[in-house]
């Protein structure tokens, strides 16, 4: 089969299976001229990175209905926007979003650049986001190729060389088949085809559009592919925290430092995570009781195990470290995942 026909094929299946997203314009819109918001791509394209459909339309539904044009997000306090993301994970991306947003107006008048090329000059936009939002949001012919494209690809074409060895390769596939008409059509029917049929463990053949020229089908290997070069073992890291509750029921909290992990995120002070331990002294002097429950966590490079001190202070107590919130205005739910499970384990241990 050409490559017109396959990417003919697979559009044909778009129009009739396309996923309903929030931030996306049905084909048949689009056939009668409507493009989607840059805006709403481009978010939606950041915070899909690392993150499934599922996990991402609350808060995609919750930063659109506050921050509803980029003008909006790019004048909100760093704080209110970090808050907002918590839970969604990798925090670098919730940074680069209003660093993004906050050039899109400085430098662009508040219109998204148009181009894939243009796109790129935004802070924390790179070659992935920039070609989503080009093919989705202005109907560029850019290739977009995320784990789903290149899995279907190394099936669709039978490539067996390892990933990460053979991106370049599976990119260069992507790219033969990215059609000049409905590239923006195109690039999310490929995405859909990857999450919705040819799944990573169990490909619906039987119902794709691409069952007649796969390859890998054809040799009866598509559930083996693509193949993973074997990875390394994550290192595990140990830290503490200080779960700290003055009497009135004020927490002490801090904002971690805006760079590194959960970079500009507010959490409990606590040690370095990569230094053991006992490298870091207490917030302030108390009745330190460690909390029975150590909490686990995987980050992308190393697990962590966190020790978690809970201690009662009176009320004219000075920490040395971070601030005490009042109750009523502190909300679990704006801790990184992390922290939250911290604060359980500190409520489990000792729930007043
Ligand atoms: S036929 Fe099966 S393996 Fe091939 S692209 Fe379709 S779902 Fe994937």
């Amino acid at each position: 089969m050409k490559d017109s026909a396959l990417s003919a094929s697979l559009l044909g299946w778009y129009d009739r299976h396309a996923r309903s997203m929030p931030w996306r314009v049905p084909p048949a819109e689009r056939a009668r001229g409507v493009l989607p918001d840059p805006y709403r791509v481009w978010l939606s394209e950041v915070m899909l990175q690392q993150t499934t459909v599922a996990a991402v339309r609350d808060y995609f539904h919750r930063f659109t209905a506050r921050w509803p044009e980029v003008a909006a997000l790019a004048a909100a306090e760093d704080a209110e926007v970090m808050a907002e993301w918590a839970g969604l994970g990798y925090y670098a991306r919730a940074r680069n979003l209003l660093k993004g947003a906050r050039a899109v107006v400085a430098e662009h008048g508040g219109r998204f650049p148009g181009t894939r090329e243009g796109l790129l000059t935004l802070p924390g936009v790179g070659p992935y986001t920039a070609s989503a939002v080009a093919a989705i949001a202005f109907d560029e012919a850019a290739t977009v190729v995320d784990g789903n494209v290149e899995r279907v690809m190394a099936r669709l074409f039978l490539v067996e060389t390892p990933l990460p060895a053979a991106k370049p390769e599976l990119t260069r596939l992507a790219e033969t088949l990215t059609p000049e008409e409905r590239p923006g059509d195109y690039a999310q029917a490929v995405m859909d085809l990857g999450a919705t049929i040819c799944t990573p463990r169990k490909p619906a053949c039987g119902i794709c559009p691409w069952r007649e020229p796969c390859a890998a089908r054809a040799a009866g290997i598509q559930a083996e592919l693509p193949r993973r070069s074997p990875k390394a073992e994550k290192p595990v890291r140990e830290g503490t925290v200080w779960v700290c509750l003055r009497e009135d029921g004020a927490v002490l909290l801090e904002t971690r430092p805006a760079k590194g992990l959960l970079g500009g995120m507010l959490g409990f002070p606590g040690t370095d995570w990569d230094r053991g331990k006992t490298d870091a002294s207490a917030p302030l002097a108390a009745g330190w009781q460690a909390a029975p429950v150590e909490v686990r966590h995987t980050f992308t490079h190393f697990h962590l195990k966190l020790a978690v001190m809970v201690a009662h202070v009176p009320p004219d107590a000075q920490p040395a470290r971070g601030s005490f919130q009042p109750r009523e205005a502190f909300r679990p739910a704006d801790l990184p995942t992390v922290m939250r499970k911290a604060w359980e384990a500190a409520m489990a241990a000792d729930p007043r």
